[in-house]
């Protein structure tokens, strides 16, 4: 990696992707499962005929392939590292090397461009211990084509290994992946992504401002190769500084502090600030459905971290500031409130696909989650009342939400033995304390409940009574 940077320097401009393209499997950012096991055949022998590496573009598939391509080959690897500067690694990473054909299956997809492969196949490597086939975005091969390789993957000589690469890993045929050693490549997480152009922007000397850097991670959703063009593209559109507006400019994001201030006003209850954020967002002509999905996340990682706090670990791709966030915010509403609104959430981004107006959609919805960020759930009520209960407060048998059905039973034709007097005025007063002012509770929101709706459902006799709004 040094040593690319520095022959890079002083020449004319090298794109950052190219640049900064790893190198070795330690250099491959997020897909750490994948160089382990790639690893780990190298350093035993047990090297598989057929490799198949699935996933999004952009996150370092035919990256990886030509590690694993120049890790084989190597003359003087460094364990199962490749050492980048021998004959092969070298003619391997120019393209050059008569052992390794790259093949691009979205243009050459018929018969006659496989046929090559299957001569070459009947060779044995002129200078490398294999011969290595790599074959992109290899679902757009023809039938004829797969066909016509398929015998030779299910027989490949000893000295031949194949690396296919997907962004649909569904839509190659099962005979094929039945042969191959399947590799699902992630998105690269946000974090990770941050962490990497903060490392480039000190290589090149440029300053840019951590939410910038954010920005442009969200703007990438987990591609690499689409970060770094971004961040190319930023630096060339400014120099100095580049500030998170820069970046939100080119994606049409909202900015950190305003996602997170949305989520505020919604935990908080506070529609006329929902509804101005959303009216403002909108006549700025950010990004609806993106600040959908990532209002979305933001609740997911609310729920994570209430559930596992610091335990949560890598699962909560965030930054340092959007954590002291999440901490904040995490103490404003119960989790049974936080995962409704994320149901809600979840409801809308399915529903965003078919609607025209998206903003009429999205501020229902927000409005909605504020509701229910304020009003508490039968769950709260419950654990109030068993709270009640084992603290002494309320009577074992006393019914907790619906006081009609004793009612019933407590007719007087049904107890003759009853003493007719009326009963005694402590009494009375004391059935009254136990049974304070109605809890402000929301009819929809029962009936939103599944469980809820379960054990009122088992409960005969009862209903939910409509209870005046706040
Ligand atoms: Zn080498």
């Amino acid at each position: 990696m040094n040593k690319e940077d520095k022959s890079a320097e002083g020449r004319q401009h090298v794109a950052l992707p190219l640049k900064y393209r790893p190198m070795t499997f330690d250099d491959v950012v997020g897909q750490e499962h994948v160089v382990r096991t790639l690893k780990h055949a190298i350093e035993s022998g047990r090297i598989a005929n057929a490799y198949l590496f699935v996933g999004p573009r952009g996150i370092g598939k035919t990256t990886t392939s030509r590690i694993f391509a120049k890790a084989l080959n190597c003359l003087t690897p460094n364990g199962a590292e490749p050492c980048g500067k021998c004959e092969n690694c070298t003619q391997i990473a120019e393209g050059r090397s008569l052992d390794v054909m790259e093949l691009d299956g979205a243009s050459h997809n018929k018969v006659e461009d496989v046929r090559p492969i299957i001569e070459a196949v009947q060779f044995k490597p002129v200078a490398s211990r294999f011969k290595i086939f790599i074959i992109d975005e290899c679902h757009m091969l023809s039938t004829a084509a797969w066909n016509a390789l398929l015998k030779t993957l299910e027989e490949p000589p000893p000295y031949v290994k194949f690396v296919f690469a997907t962004t649909e890993g569904d839509k190659v045929l099962a005979t094929i992946v039945s042969r191959c050693q399947r590799f699902d490549l992630r998105r690269i997480q946000t974090n990770q992504i941050v962490d990497r152009l903060t490392y480039i922007c000190g290589k090149e000397n440029v300053t840019a401002d951590s939410d910038a850097l954010l920005a442009i991670a969200r703007g990438a959703e987990g591609g690499m190769r689409d970060a770094l063009s971004s961040l190319d593209q930023l630096i060339a559109f400014k120099d100095g500084n580049i500030t998170e507006e820069d970046a939100l400019s080119v994606f049409g994001l909202v900015s950190r502090s305003e996602l997170e201030g949305l989520a505020g006003a919604i935990l908080k209850g506070d529609s006329a600030s929902i509804l101005k954020a959303v009216a403002n967002f909108d006549s700025a002509g950010k990004n609806m459905r993106r600040l959908a999905g990532e209002l979305m996340v933001h609740f997911r990682n609310l729920v994570v971290w209430q559930a596992l706090g610091e335990k949560a670990g890598d699962t909560l791709e965030i930054t340092s500031d959007q954590r002291k966030t999440l901490v904040e915010q995490a103490k404003i509403c119960d989790s049974s409130r936080i995962f409704r609104i994320a149901d809600k959430l979840a409801e809308m981004e399915d529903k965003l696909r078919y609607v025209l107006s998206v903003r009429t959609l999205i501020e229902m919805t927000l409005l909605r989650a504020g509701r229910i960020a304020s009003v508490a759930s039968i769950e709260e009520l419950m654990k109030a009342v068993r709270a009640l209960k084992a603290s002494g407060g309320l009577p074992p048998s006393a019914p907790a939400v619906q006081p009609s059905a004793p009612a019933k039973s407590a007719s007087p034709v049904a107890k003759p033995a009853a003493a007719p007097a009326p009963q005694p005025s402590a009494g009375t007063t004391a059935t009254a304390e136990a049974k304070p002012e109605t809890p402000s509770f929301d009819r929809q929101a029962i009936l939103d409940d599944p469980r809820l709706n379960n054990i009122l459902q088992s409960m005969p006799g009862t209903k939910i009574i409509d209870i005046k709004e706040k």
